[in-house]
């Protein structure tokens, strides 16, 4: 396995255009568990935690609430002047994981964390998300899922953050591709987690 260390946005997005697959790595408290269970075998891993300019938030009048993708979840936690912001940041954030992980943890690495489905997190298991033709919790052990809107997979978002930012958009900077903004709500769903998992896993 190759890893890269960023040293800024640029150098990050060159180097996921030169490689054929690529798995960025953020806090890495969601993606080395995935590597240590055989879920996630990155060949390719370009190592964020270096870029300066994705960490932080800005309040600009007119421009809304800006989170960076590396901004660690302890400081929208811990911030007085952000809970007066936005206060639901702080209330969502306090009863997840736990302070070790949250100060690693960061706001990209949450809302992208692979769903808690105990097939999923099986390695022997291929259901539908893994690319088997199947969904296991739909007549199997479904607690904790979706029972409304949900069709190939029943997941829901494991993320703490995704209920406070319903409304919010995550705006995107890909190799190749013009940058464009998404919807959390599409960000998280089964399907554009179907099409992570089988492109860039
Ligand atoms: C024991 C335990 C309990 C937990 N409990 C909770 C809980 O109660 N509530 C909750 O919300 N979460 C919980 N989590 C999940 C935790 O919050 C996430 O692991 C963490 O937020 C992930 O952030 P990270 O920066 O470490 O991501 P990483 O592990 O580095 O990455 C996670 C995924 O996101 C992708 N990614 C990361 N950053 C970017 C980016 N900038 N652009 C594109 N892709 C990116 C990675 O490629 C990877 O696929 C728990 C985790 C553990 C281990
Ligand atoms: S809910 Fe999704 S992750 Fe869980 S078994 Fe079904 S397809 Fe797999």
């Amino acid at each position: 396995m190759s890893v890269h260390v960023a040293r800024d946005l640029n150098d990050a997005l060159d180097h996921i255009s030169s490689a054929t697959e690529v798995t960025v790595l953020a806090g890495g408290t969601d993606l080395v568990g995935l590597m240590k269970d055989g879920l996630a075998r990155p060949q390719s891993l370009v190592d964020l935690t270096g870029i300066e300019g994705l960490r932080g938030w800005s309040h600009a009048k007119g421009r809304g609430l800006r989170i960076g993708a590396l901004t660690p979840l302890v400081e929208l936690e811990t911030s007085d002047a952000l809970a007066k912001t936005m206060p639901i940041l702080r209330e969502s954030l306090r009863d997840a994981a736990t302070v070790q992980l949250r100060t690693m943890g960061t706001v990209g690495g949450n809302l992208l964390q692979r769903n808690r489905c105990w097939y999923f997190r099986d390695e022997g298991t291929v259901c539908w998300l893994k690319g088997g033709n199947r969904c296991f919790a739909i007549d199997g052990e479904n607690r904790y899922h979706a029972i409304i809107g949900a069709r190939d997979c029943v997941i829901v978002s494991p993320s703490d953050l995704v209920p406070a930012h319903c409304n919010a958009h995550v705006y995107l900077r890909a190799a190749l591709r013009p940058p464009r903004s998404i919807s959390v709500k599409a960000a998280v769903s089964p399907w554009m987690t179907y099409r992570i998992f089988r492109t860039i896993r």
